[in-house]
């Protein structure tokens, strides 16, 4: 099924306002990260590895509700950590969608049984499943064995009870192409409503680093899974198919961050998604104070292998958006799967990667002690 046309059409007059109005910068999707925490520690992942003091903080409902509204954006994601380890998460969900946005919830389905009954289906609503693949395949991608089989019984009975369910799949240089495809497929025979597929990012925390994959072998790996599905037209997939012509090298975009913005407990994470540089107060100062040139392929040595979707996608729907006659040939005949790949953008003049984490961690544990030490008596008002 894909994207529903009602979603692409109201996603779509958002995009012309904001052309309209001669905003050069503006968000698409809101990564609502409401905490750390999660209940898996998956070998890829960079966004776990904090002492227990901030793994233990949260957004709270009011906090999660008051980001929705500065950012504006028409689509707000729910991730972490594990979104469904965050109590209020129903009242999160009903209070984003009482504000007209599309809701999905990213999770590994592991509490999905034991917290379904706390949420009701809506049409702007879906789940997101983390699967990265097969059985083998995702067992292995989160370290641990029977993950797989507990998040498809999930999603079937999150489909039974009438949620929209998708799958995102983070694919690394040890997938095979065939082995993939044959699993889009049996997803397909699920019935699922879409699949998001992305390249893993180089997270400098991530416990395993031999994995991720360099932009080659990203795009070749996205030409040979295509190439087994039609050129990429057997699958449903839930991403703009500009995004997904450029992970097959067949064009080539600069990311465009602000349309993926970031809250978490630490505040509003500069540049993106993927890197935390900074953090910014308000979305306003997101907006108006990050030096976005400083960011991208070409402009910075972290992100020289990015190619995923928080980064990019915002660019490909800039780009569907002012040349929409692209997307015919794709809908026809799907992705181009063979001949030469879009020029890639040279990256001899990146600057070279700042290592900031461990001071973004101890700042925020001296504000978190800050916070809870004891106050000073005031005297009594007489
Ligand atoms: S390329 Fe863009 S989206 Fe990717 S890590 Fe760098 S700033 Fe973030």
């Amino acid at each position: 099924m894909g994207i529903p046309f009602l979603q692409m059409v109201q996603v779509g007059a958002y995009v012309a306002r904001q052309h309209i109005m001669g905003r050069k910068r503006y968000p698409l999707v809101l990564m609502l990260e409401p905490l750390f925490r999660c209940n898996l520690a998956c070998a890829g992942c960079g966004k776990i590895d904090y002492p227990d003091e901030i793994l233990n903080q949260r957004l709270s409902t009011e906090e999660c509700l008051s980001a929705v509204d500065e950012c504006g954006a028409p689509v707000v994601v729910l991730a972490g950590g594990e979104p469904l380890m965050h109590h209020d998460l129903p009242a999160i969900v009903e209070g984003t969608l009482a504000k007209g946005k599309y809701v999905t919830v990213c999770t590994n389905a592991l509490l999905l049984d034991k917290q379904i009954d706390r949420f009701k289906p809506h049409r702007r609503f879906n789940w997101s499943i983390h699967l990265d693949g097969d059985a083998g395949m995702h067992d292995h991608s989160v370290c641990l064995d029977g993950v797989y089989d507990r998040a498809v019984a999930a999603l079937k009975n999150a489909q039974a009870r009438g949620f929209r369910v998708t799958i995102n799949c983070t694919l690394f240089n040890n997938a095979d192409p065939e082995r993939v495809a044959a699993f889009f497929d049996k997803m397909k025979a699920l019935g699922i409503e879409g699949i998001t597929v992305s390249p893993g990012y180089a997270y400098e925390r991530a416990p395993d680093q031999q994995h991720f994959l360099n932009r080659s072998r990203t795009k070749q790996l996205f030409r040979d899974i295509f190439a087994c599905g039609r050129n990429g037209k057997a699958w449903p997939f839930f991403q703009s198919p500009l995004f997904l012509d450029f992970l097959a090298g067949n064009r080539t975009y600069q990311c465009t961050p602000w349309g993926n913005p970031a809250r978490t407990v630490f505040g509003w994470q500069r540049p993106c998604y993927l890197l935390g540089e900074g953090y910014a107060p308000t979305f306003k100062a997101l907006m108006e104070e990050t030096d976005w040139d400083a960011y991208g392929t070409g402009r910075y040595e972290k992100c020289a292998d990015c190619m995923v979707h928080s980064g990019f996608e915002a660019s490909s729907v800039r780009d569907s958006f002012e040349r929409p006659w692209q997307l015919l040939g794709i809908l026809l005949k799907g992705f181009r799967t063979k001949g030469p790949m879009a020029p890639e953008i040279a990256l001899t003049s990146q600057r070279p990667a700042d290592y900031v984490f461990s001071r973004h961690v101890e700042e925020k544990l001296a504000e978190l002690a800050r916070e809870s030490a004891p106050r000073e008596h005031l005297p009594a008002a007489e």
